[in-house]
């Protein structure tokens, strides 16, 4: 990105957040390895500057072969778990030369691996669909399919997998999965990974030998209601911009696109540099949070490409230059996210290129 352009809107990143939030995991997780979801450009926050600040952990994960080759590239010799495996044969010959984990999730992936010529032993992830039914094995053949492993001359280690859909959520939870997930697997002796950040939370059966955190590394809380701070996490994007233009709007004037947002008796409005374009949620309507000059306040009318309108009028002293938080810090993006309907891992994962994004 260039560095000429001095518009304020800045993700800053609070590197020692990261370190403080695997502490938090890694005694969590007991006796269990730590594979460290960074995933999304770390979700968000910058796939070179996330795992700088969690080389600690025992592991990392990640979507593509892109982004374990460049982890490879930076000098990172952690196992690398591809959570999707390949999405293309011509990917195998470089996954097992980088001595990448791939996750397999159907059985044609064997039927490929296995007519494979490769330079090394690829160790694998068998990922079991216990009851989220979008990716995995069924249970059943895991048996089966071992007898094909065993012996071949591609494959590593195994590692056994599954997701949960519910972990986050008191009424259904794990136990069902979890049920399933040991009836498959009993007496194999196998090493096995099946906790998201939420199971780890709040299932502790479910720690096995490695487990796999995403958002709670970055601060966030994956339970719905509550934030990060409240679990004893740190926050560690924090999005700040400034006002670059204060309006005086008369009662009964409409505030932005579509006139959505009608003053109703006369106030100051500020204009804050930060839109959709820069990840911003389009569907944050009036009232969501926002800090002003170290103030909340809140946002009015429609979220434009580039800005965005905040209310004024608790924040006399506010200015042009005055500073804006857009979460983080001082604002947790889960009330952010909870008032545009979605979830923190959407806003975080959305902040666009443009954003400039520095480490603190
Ligand atoms: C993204 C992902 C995780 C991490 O989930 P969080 O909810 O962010 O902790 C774990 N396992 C798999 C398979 C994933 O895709």
């Amino acid at each position: 990105m260039s560095m000429l352009s001095r518009r304020p809107l800045t993700a800053r990143i609070d590197t020692a957040a990261l370190a403080h939030n695997l502490g938090l995991a890694r005694r969590l997780a007991g006796n269990a390895r730590i594979l460290a979801v960074i995933k999304a450009n770390g979700y968000g926050h910058g796939l070179a500057r996330v795992a700088d600040a969690l080389r600690a952990a025992d592991g990392f994960a990640v979507l593509t072969l892109d982004e374990a080759a460049a982890l490879r590239a930076q000098g990172y010799t952690h196992p690398i778990v591809l959570l999707e495996g390949w999405f293309h044969v011509d990917e195998l010959p470089e996954i097992a030369r980088l001595r990448l984990r791939p996750v397999i999730h159907r059985e044609d992936q064997l039927d490929v691996l296995l007519k494979a010529r490769l330079d090394n032993r690829i160790d694998l992830l068998l990922k079991l669909d216990t009851g989220m039914h979008r990716l995995g094995l069924p249970p059943q053949r895991l048996a089966a399919l071992l007898d094909r492993l065993r012996g071949a001359p591609q494959v590593g280690g195994i590692t056994l997998m599954t997701h949960f859909a519910c972990a986050d959520e008191p009424q259904v939870g794990v136990a069902e999965q979890l049920a399933r997930f040991h009836a498959a697997t009993r007496g194999l002796h196998l090493p096995v990974t099946l906790a998201n950040s939420a199971a780890l939370l709040r299932h502790p059966d479910t720690r096995g030998d490695w487990v796999r955190p995403g958002i709670l590394l970055y601060g966030v809380s994956p339970f719905a209601g509550t934030t990060g701070g409240e679990l004893g996490l740190l926050p560690v994007m924090t999005l700040e911009s400034a006002l670059i233009a204060v309006q005086t709007v008369r009662k009964g004037e409409g505030v932005g696109y579509g006139a959505v947002f009608v003053a109703p008796r006369d106030m100051r409005v500020g204009v804050v540099a930060c839109g959709y374009a820069d990840g911003y949620p389009r569907h944050a309507g009036t009232g969501t949070p926002v800090i002003v000059a170290g103030r909340p306040s809140r946002t009015l009318g429609r979220v434009s490409m580039d800005m965005l309108a905040v209310d004024l009028t608790d924040v006399p002293g506010a200015h042009v230059g005055s500073p804006v938080t857009l979460w983080g810090q001082g604002l947790p993006v889960e009330r952010v996210a909870e008032a545009a309907g979605t979830i923190a891992y959407e806003l975080l994962t959305a902040i666009a290129p443009r954003v400039r994004c520095e480490a603190v």
